[in-house]
């Protein structure tokens, strides 16, 4: 990519009400937000956490209304889709607050999408509300449909709690897309059962490279499945007809011939995909990350309180998007065993 002369995409003019677009030194237009709400979470998967972690101080972390009025300013900005995400989102107390107050910029027209990941232990309880504020499609995390390895991944997980969230969510009208994060020599044989099972149901299953994000009780050498070697691996059994079916997000998918459904794959590692990168991604202290895999970051909190007006928020934004970074160097391998970036995912948000 060049750094010459920026050309505005074609969706310029309806970003930013007002408002210039957000447009990164490569000429990428920031229109997605990631938010993790909570660092927090009910469960512990290996490939995510430390089975003992350390929490953020509570005090730390923003208020519902100030992630309110954070999220809101992004929208005045030209974000168009809002993702929540955590830790869990869904232990965050009172989220259906916030999801509610930010609904009304789906009633505006000025967010596309509103949308959040979660690991489903909480779905039965809130699905009917969400589809009520707009929420149209969810995408849930599930590694395994076996019960006792669900419990060895998530280690502190109840299978039947999501599998019941699941079905509340497809009860309720809201899409389901399953992620399922391919573990080498753990989960890698039951991805074509995890296929069709959702394909049976109309979900969408998305495959991801579990990336080296945080210190955890393994070596992510022994865990790390390239999905290269998936697809190869499927393509003996199944016809995959690639599509160019889009999320927003960085996800290039397949429909399955047989099923009839659509298959995801998350390749940071084998497949790059930064170069088309729209997304920039706000922890609940405040903090924006430019890239997933850069420690790079500025803080949005300082400039949120020190005014109540956002002249000073909306310039921090713009330093920090002209400094969104040209991708992520993962790598993977018997000497690059530690993570790539000392914060786990659970910060950042997945
Ligand atoms: N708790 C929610 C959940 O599990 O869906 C939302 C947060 S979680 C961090 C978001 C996504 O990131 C999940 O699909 C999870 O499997 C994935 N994830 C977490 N750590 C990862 C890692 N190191 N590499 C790849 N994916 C990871
Ligand atoms: Fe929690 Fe999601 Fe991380 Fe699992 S992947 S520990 S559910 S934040």
């Amino acid at each position: 990519m060049s750094n010459g002369p920026i050309e505005l995409p074609a969706d310029a003019e309806i970003a930013g009400r007002g408002q210039p677009p957000m447009i990164d030194p490569f000429g990428r237009h920031v229109s997605y937000l990631r938010v993790s709400v909570t660092d927090r979470c009910d469960f512990r998967c290996v490939y995510c956490m430390a089975e003992n972690m350390t929490f953020l101080p509570k005090r730390d972390v923003l208020t519902l209304e100030e992630l309110d009025r954070l999220c809101s300013a992004f929208v005045d900005k030209g974000v168009r889709k809002l993702r929540l995400t955590g830790g869990e989102p869904l232990v965050r107390r009172n989220i259906m607050w916030l999801i509610r107050q930010l609904s009304r910029h789906l009633g505006t027209g000025a967010l596309e999408e509103l949308t959040l990941t979660t690991n489903g232990s909480q779905l039965a309880r809130y699905a009917v509300e969400l589809a009520d504020c707009g929420v149209r499609r969810v995408n849930v995390s599930m590694d395994t449909r076996d019960p006792k390895r669900f419990h060895e991944i998530t280690r502190w997980g109840d299978l039947d709690k999501v599998m019941g969230g699941i079905d509340a969510a497809l009860d309720a009208g809201l899409g389901v897309k399953i992620n399922m994060v391919a573990l080498k020599g753990v989960n890698e044989h039951e991805i074509e059962d995890m296929m069709v099972w959702c394909h049976d149901k109309g979900i969408d299953l998305t495959l991801i490279e579990t990336m080296p994000l945080g210190d955890i009780d393994g070596d992510r050498t022994d865990q790390y499945l390239p999905l290269s070697q998936v697809r190869s691996r499927l393509l003996e059994t199944w016809t995959l007809e690639d599509i160019p079916y889009k999320t927003g997000g960085p996800a290039r998918y397949v429909q399955v011939k047989e099923t009839g459904g659509r298959l995801g794959f998350i390749t940071p590692l084998t497949h790059n995909f930064c170069e088309s990168c729209n997304r920039v991604r706000l922890t609940c202290t405040g903090t924006l990350y430019m890239c997933l895999g850069q420690d790079d970051a500025a803080d949005l909190r300082a400039p949120l309180r020190a005014s109540e007006g956002n002249e000073l928020l909306g310039a921090a934004i713009d330093e920090a998007i002209g400094r969104k970074p040209k991708g992520h160097d993962f790598i993977i391998d018997r000497d690059h065993n530690g993570p790539a970036v000392s914060r786990h995912m659970s910060v950042t948000g997945g």
